[in-house]
């Protein structure tokens, strides 16, 4: 008999908040979420043509009992009040634990309060440093005052309530993290103030500056033993593929110097998934996570568990959904990501190679126990 994960819990460790919008979704606003990046013309005439959007579409009808036809699908979500409708398919789920990252789509999204009161979830946020350090320019004078403050932040972060930390350095300068100088990070300091002076706002992407204040939330995690997630691989228009491979990071790890600071790399480093169940084998602090990746590369996702299980111990690898703006992202990356799972799970059993007992256990520890004892967080 086919193993059935639906009754083990899922701590999705890495997941953004939802949209506040309440009025209906036309289908080409509702194909958006089925894009990652996108220009207007693949969302708009090939996003209906991706096995992500058909098998949503008919996974979503057998949800709300409707035909399998998007029109008649946003119907009736547009017929279910959105605050029931995150209810029930977090629930449905399976997924009472969210570990969020808020910094992404800002006042668009709910607060960390809102969320709590809105969804059937425990929540506990993450700290997103690019973030964080653009507001720092833009409120201190000195590179002094601001990496000051950098320090302090990352440093308060958990008695802040925060459990663990996210950078986005991937997509801004990439993951060739490198030891910067002091004079080096503080001449960048200057060019990109004088950016924020001008414009009101900063986008902070001068690799020296991202580097060195990475550096230092390093030396932070390091002491802590406080989680850092790494976005890895595919996930953003602005991204530089080749430098969002996890195999920049192996200096970091090589080094010695962050030993004791868990590295969560994000997305499977999708497509790089095998470097990265390479690197989750060899350094006791690098885990896998699959979030985005699963449920983005639909009939791709038993292959990237077996990819996952080739190398890496099931006590490395981390469930998440990377789900953002609506609650359906996260309802299809449970089932996915379960169902896919599953799949390889029971290939397992049929070598002989784990039994039955000890394939739920895997799943168990993938799908929320690793999270849980990583982020020092109930499940
Ligand atoms: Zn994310």
């Amino acid at each position: 008999m086919a193993l059935d994960l639906s009754s083990l819990p899922i701590l999705d460790h890495h997941c953004h908040s939802l949209l506040r919008r309440e009025t209906p979704y036309s289908a080409a606003e509702f194909q958006r979420f089925f894009s990652e990046g996108g220009d207007d013309g693949i969302v708009a005439n090939h996003t209906p043509n991706t096995v992500f959007f058909r098998w949503a579409i008919k996974e979503l009808a057998a949800f709300f009992d409707c035909a399998p036809a998007t029109e008649v699908v946003l119907a009736a979500r547009a017929a279910t009040p959105s605050a029931n409708l995150a209810a029930r398919m977090f629930r449905d789920a399976n997924i009472p634990v969210l570990l969020i990252d808020y910094g992404y789509q800002g006042a668009e999204t709910f607060s960390h309060d809102e969320m709590k009161a809105r969804v059937p979830c425990r929540i506990e946020p993450i700290l997103r440093l690019e973030t964080m350090a653009q507001e720092l320019i833009l409120q201190h004078e000195t590179f002094d005052q601001m990496v000051e403050a950098f320090v302090a932040t990352v440093e308060g972060a958990r008695a802040a309530g925060h459990v663990g930390l996210k950078s986005i350095i991937a997509y801004r300068t990439g993951l060739a993290i490198r030891e910067t100088g002091k004079a080096e990070a503080a001449e960048t300091f200057a060019k990109v103030k004088e950016r924020a002076r001008r414009d009101g706002k900063v986008r902070l992407a001068d690799k020296p500056l991202n580097d060195y204040l990475v550096l230092r939330a390093l030396e932070v995690a390091e002491k802590q033993q406080l989680p850092i997630q790494f976005h890895t691989g595919f996930g953003d228009a602005d991204l530089d593929m080749l430098l969002a491979n996890p195999l920049h990071m192996r200096p970091l790890f090589e080094s010695g110097q962050y030993k004791h600071a868990p590295f969560v790399l994000l997305h499977a480093s999708y497509p790089y998934v095998r470097e990265l169940s390479y690197l989750a084998s060899l350094y006791s602090n690098v885990w896998m996570d699959v979030g985005l990746a699963i449920p983005y590369v639909t009939l791709d996702i038993p292959a990237l568990w077996r990819q996952a299980f080739s190398l890496a111990p099931t006590s490395k690898v981390l469930f998440s959904t990377d789900a953002y703006s609506i609650p359906e992202i996260f309802w299809l990356a449970a089932r996915w990501g379960r169902w896919g799972l599953a799949q390889v799970l029971d290939e397992l059993i049929a070598i002989g190679a784990f039994n039955r007992d000890e394939a739920i256990e895997a799943a168990r520890q993938i799908l929320g126990e690793n999270s849980a004892k990583l982020y020092q967080v109930a499940l």
